[in-house]
């Protein structure tokens, strides 16, 4: 296997045998263990994470674990290690700590993986070689990752399932996050679309993003035991949604059409209520009494792109009513405004989280309409070397439904690559805690 890139000079292992790994498999060694007994008897490889994922991209198989070695850290021309024959080529690392990928000879394993696992193995670590530099500031963002609705929400579900035992059913995501759910999934939840996969009389918990009326009735219709873990901050804005149609208003509600927050929204009056997605929409608005109109939004939109729609509407309706206090959360507020303050600065944006995140999703955008590069990714194995190639400050975030050990694994993943130097800039201190809901207060 050969490395043509400049620059440094490798650190080359001799290669062990990497255990059970199938035939034509990338094996990515997470931590290279030494065999001659030497000090420090294992070396961690950081950014494991960063290459099994560009090599998954590339189709390769992968496979991940210890990867045995001889001599570890001898010098070598650049380049990589060719394989000993027969053996498993080890291969390894520009960078300190290393890297390490190791390559098990043998045909492809077939189906959709990579027909040639050297070259992928090849332009992985030539693209993450190419990433590496002496050290990389890393602007970490703060508040970031969860909020206080997304921290109940998780513990509802725990806590139903420490009282109730397992299975307990949730409709829908408990919030907009891979990991979270699978984690929970993990210990015995069990996630829905809708109620009529829940059986009669089970558990069930509603979401942070709430639900209809529609929903609450066929929940009691068929007897189901709900756990309520609807952020108090969107039962406000149904609150807010039923109030004004009462009222006699037409209800202009602002969000992202399909959004499970949105739907719930509009069923509180779905008679009187109407969903723009943008100024745009404004201008082909139609109400029965224009002197009637008020307006709530989504808690997780971009704070400038609202108040640009709000403008809008109060152009064509100048008695338009709104909500006394921002529907636009807290933390979507405070998460928006730390992400300006690393953004400037930063050569690139990451911002950890779920493509179905409406926050994080947001927290990309305004990155990006300031002029940074931004992407969002679920974890770590999303991270792309070409974003990182000449990224020498790299700003750092998560949405409020991204648990904060994300955030701590890439920067982890970075420091295979580097030193790297973490600034944190908090712009706020959130102290927002919400109670829970009676059905699981109890201990
Ligand atoms: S983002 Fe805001 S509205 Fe959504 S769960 Fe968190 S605090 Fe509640």
């Amino acid at each position: 296997m050969t490395d043509t890139s400049p620059a440094r000079t490798p650190h080359v292992l001799a290669a062990g045998d990497p255990g059970p790994v199938p035939a034509g498999a990338v094996l990515v060694a997470d931590r290279l263990v030494r065999t001659d007994g030497a000090d420090p008897a294992e070396i961690p490889c950081p950014a494991a994470d960063l290459v099994a994922g560009e090599l998954r991209r590339a189709g390769a198989a992968v496979v991940r674990g210890p990867l045995p070695v001889a001599a570890p850290g001898a010098p070598a021309p650049p380049g990589a290690v060719p394989a000993p024959a027969g053996a498993a080529a080890a291969v390894l690392t520009g960078t300190a700590p290393p890297a390490g990928i190791g390559l098990v000879p043998g045909p492809p394993a077939g189906g959709a993986e990579s027909a040639d696992p050297a070259g992928a193995a090849r332009a992985a670590f030539a693209a993450w070689r190419a990433a590496a530099v002496p050290v990389r500031t890393v602007l970490l963002a703060a508040p970031r990752s969860f909020c206080a609705g997304v921290e109940r929400a998780v513990e509802v579900v725990e806590r139903a399932l420490a009282q109730r035992g397992s299975p307990v059913y949730v409709r829908k995501q408990i919030v907009h996050n891979t990991h979270v759910v699978a984690d929970l999934e993990s210990r015995g939840a069990v996630f829905v679309e809708e109620l009529d996969a829940v059986p009669e009389g089970a558990t069930v918990v509603f979401s942070a993003h709430g639900v209809s009326p529609a929903v609450r009735s066929e929940a009691a219709a068929r007897g189901l035991a709900v756990v309520d873990a609807t952020c108090p901050l969107v039962t406000k804005v149904h609150t807010e949604a039923r109030r004004y149609a009462d009222r006699g208003d037409t209800v202009v509600l602002i969000g992202h059409a399909g959004h499970e927050e949105v739907e719930g929204t509009l069923g509180e009056a779905p008679e009187r209520t109407v969903l723009v997605e943008s100024a745009a929409d404004v201008a082909a608005l139609e109400v029965p009494d224009p002197e009637r109109v008020s307006y709530l939004t989504q808690t997780t939109l971009a704070v400038d792109e609202t108040a640009e729609v709000v403008d809008a509407l109060r152009a064509r309706f100048p008695a338009l009513r709104g909500p006394a206090s921002a529907d636009i959360c807290y933390a979507t507020t405070n998460r928006q405004d730390a992400l300006r303050s690393i953004a400037e600065d930063a050569d690139l944006v990451l911002v950890v989280g779920s493509h179905n995140s409406s926050n994080s999703q947001r927290l990309v955008e305004l990155a990006r309409r300031g002029g940074t590069p931004a992407h969002l990714v679920d974890d770590t194995g999303d991270i792309r070397a070409a974003w990182l190639a000449g990224a020498a400050t790299v700003g750092l975030t998560a949405g409020a439904s991204a648990p904060p050990g994300l955030v701590e694994a890439v920067i982890t993943a970075l420091g295979g690559l580097g030193r790297v130097a973490v600034r944190e800039r908090e712009t706020t201190r959130e102290t927002v805690r919400f109670t829970l809901p009676s059905a699981v207060r109890q201990p």
